[in-house]
């Protein structure tokens, strides 16, 4: 059949049958930069979950399967939009800059420990989570490292990951490796690679100093180009290398 022919069919027909190989979908520019920063609409799917479709479904699996293993898998944290991140960012600002007296730079490297700067968080993307294992009783935060070993309420999930959630496409962002700098350990935050790959790509493609400097955000005015050219280096790229 001749291109042309087929594409009125199609335009007649709808578009029930599946798209022929050398129809031209863009390969390259996938994900915006306002998806990559959060700051698009993205369709989530799952109450509670908030996940981009395929990472939902994949996130349910390991759910289920985890079920059966005895743990009750609970996203804490899912998808975050740039206005949360941002919301989070100047609260605890406020609180190092005021509360404590830290220094603008000291409290922008104080946050920077587990938190990211808005716009640039994993979490921007629909892929990302921050879990528990809801069975066990636990009181206070619940990200903390000690939780999630040596005895603590979620050191089984974790062993458990450990074994099964690459098998679901999840993996761990920010490993205990000692070499790593960057965000400190979080036992908890688990990425769905076969997206977050991707996106992970596109968004290096990004100036991310030029978009940074078109927010308004607080302590952004100590923002030099060198400290977000380290910041990317470390706390975006210095992650587990699987998911590069
Ligand atoms: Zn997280």
């Amino acid at each position: 059949m001749k291109r042309r022919t087929f594409l009125k069919t199609t335009s007649v027909s709808g578009l029930a049958c599946a798209l022929p190989p050398f129809f031209p979908f863009p390969t390259n520019d996938e994900y915006t930069t306002e998806e990559l920063m959060g700051k698009a609409k993205v369709e989530l799917f799952g109450e509670g979950i908030n996940l981009r479709k395929a990472a939902h479904d994949s996130f349910l699996e390991m759910k289920k399967a985890a079920y059966s293993a005895g743990f009750d898998i609970k996203i804490v944290s899912s998808f975050r939009d740039f206005y949360r991140q941002e919301g989070i960012w100047e609260r605890k600002y406020l609180s190092y800059t005021e509360d404590e007296r830290l220094s603008p730079l000291k409290a922008i490297d104080k946050i920077i420990e587990y938190s990211t700067i808005p716009g640039t968080s994993r979490h921007h993307w629909g892929t990302d989570i921050d879990i528990v294992d809801g069975y066990p009783k636990a009181s206070g935060d619940v990200l903390v490292p000690g939780k999630f070993e040596n005895g603590g309420p979620y050191e089984g999930l974790k062993l458990w990951l450990d074994e099964n959630s690459e098998k679901f496409g999840f993996y761990l962002v920010y490993t205990n490796d000692p070499r790593r700098r960057g965000f400190k350990y979080e036992p908890w935050h688990y990425s769905y690679a076969p997206i977050s790959i991707p996106m992970l790509t596109a968004y290096r493609r990004l100036n991310v100093m030029k978009l940074l400097l078109q927010e308004e955000f607080l302590g952004i005015e100590h923002f030099t180009a060198g400290f977000v050219r380290t910041y990317v280096q470390d706390h975006i790229l210095d992650i587990n290398p699987k998911l590069l």
